[in-house]
């Protein structure tokens, strides 16, 4: 399957594999347990922690996404975090960005203050801090490109040419654009990571996690771990759920990216609004790298309003098709606070630091119609400046 786009694999990976009956979209399997047919030898699915036929599908079919040597799905993004933690040790150093989604900050700091590993932050688009951060060899780089929530964008195949120097391995958390738009490991990267709770699952209705790797024998030893640990996603009816989910991925993308590019026409020209982050803009700083390696700017839009709390409250209060809630990527459109929702559990110091400022809202761009979502937010904006 490997010659065909990200997107026909995404809908037609696994579909006509069912040998018991031909059923064209594979069954669910909610066993907890399976069958010896030899006592003395273990079948391919003996419990459902070390896998099942649809954790082995979904891990199939992202890993042919994202063009991987191997995959394991995790019951969570943040799962998928802890299992690549495994691979370090005391004294290791793990070099990650100063405004990463705030849960991935909470985990790195948590498990470096039990000693796990030697965490250094930095503001990974200052080159000369991040060259040093790198010259330091760390065992362990971490990007999130673009970033969360301001869609700060950094070079990845820059950065795997200088972690390479090193001996570090690279992370990239792709959460955002989904292997439709950015394909990290194409780009040097050892590992693409993802809470499929976001974009590829893309309902709002499953939380996943999964780890793809660009060596066969790694994906191997997290296999071990992840079922070693319990991480692993157990439930046959969450991993079809989340496969179903990404039969549409592609679909998808092109709706949320068309749909983010008439609101960010609209933010852009509204007096209400003072500033707006997405890589899309030729004024943004990462615009160029963004273009170079990604495949389009994706669905998220952050942006910042003239005023304070008080506007913010207006804003919130007039939209009507933007729910307000945590957590991005469904077909749904969402706007969120990072201060006191996302991001609420870096301290005021951490938040001013990355750039979480008081008046900034991040938008995750849904499917429904362009022309209604615009409707929405201007009236929403307008009542910001007529208050
Ligand atoms: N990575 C990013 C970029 C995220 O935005 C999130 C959650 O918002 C996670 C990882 C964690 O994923 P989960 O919530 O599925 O544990």
């Amino acid at each position: 399957m490997a010659k065909y786009s990200a997107q026909t694999l995404a809908v037609r990976t696994g579909i006509e594999s069912d040998s018991a009956h031909g059923a064209v979209v594979p069954p669910i399997y909610l066993s907890s347990n399976f069958a010896f047919a030899d006592f003395k030898a273990a079948p391919q699915f003996d419990y459902a922690r070390g896998g099942n036929p649809n954790t082995q599908l979904l891990e199939q079919t992202l890993n042919n996404l994202e063009g991987g040597q191997g995959a394991i799905v995790t019951n969570c993004g943040l799962a998928a975090i802890t299992l690549l933690m495994q691979l370090l040790n005391a004294g290791d150093k793990l070099v990650v960005p100063h405004d990463a989604y705030g849960g991935s900050l909470r985990l790195f700091k948590a498990l470096a203050a039990k000693g796990q590993f030697e965490l250094v932050i930095v503001d990974q688009t200052d080159t000369a801090a991040f060259d040093a951060a790198i010259a330091d060899k760390p065992a362990m780089v971490w990007l999130e490109t673009p970033s969360n929530p301001l869609l700060r964008i950094v070079d990845i195949a820059a950065t795997c040419r200088k972690a390479r120097t090193v001996g570090a391995k690279v992370v990239v958390d792709n959460t955002f654009l989904s292997p439709i738009l950015q394909q990290p490991l194409a780009l040097g990267a050892d590992f693409a990571l993802h809470s499929t709770t976001k974009y590829i699952n893309g309902h709002s209705d499953a939380l996943g996690g999964v780890v793809v790797c660009s060596d066969a024998e790694v994906a191997e030893n997290l296999h071990w771990w992840a079922n070693c640990l319990g991480l692993t996603d157990c439930s046959g009816l969450n991993n079809y759920m989340i496969l179903r989910g990404v039969r549409s991925l592609g679909a998808r993308m092109r709706v949320h990216q068309e749909n983010a590019g008439q609101l960010v026409a609209l933010l852009t020209s509204h007096p209400a609004v003072s500033k707006v982050y997405y890589p899309g803009l030729s004024s943004h700083p990462g615009h160029d790298i963004a273009k170079a390696q990604q495949k389009g700017f994706g669905g998220m839009i952050s942006f910042e309003l003239h005023g304070g709390l008080e506007q913010v409250e207006t804003l919130l209060k007039h939209v009507q098709l933007f729910s307000v809630a945590e957590s991005l990527g469904g077909t749904e459109s969402l706007i969120c606070y990072p201060s006191t929702m996302t991001h609420r559990s870096m301290d005021a110091e951490a938040q001013a630091l990355a750039g979480i400022g008081p008046t900034l809202l991040r938008l995750s761009v849904g499917i429904e119609q362009a022309e209604d979502l615009v409707t929405d937010l201007t009236q929403a904006l307008n009542a910001v400046v007529e208050n």
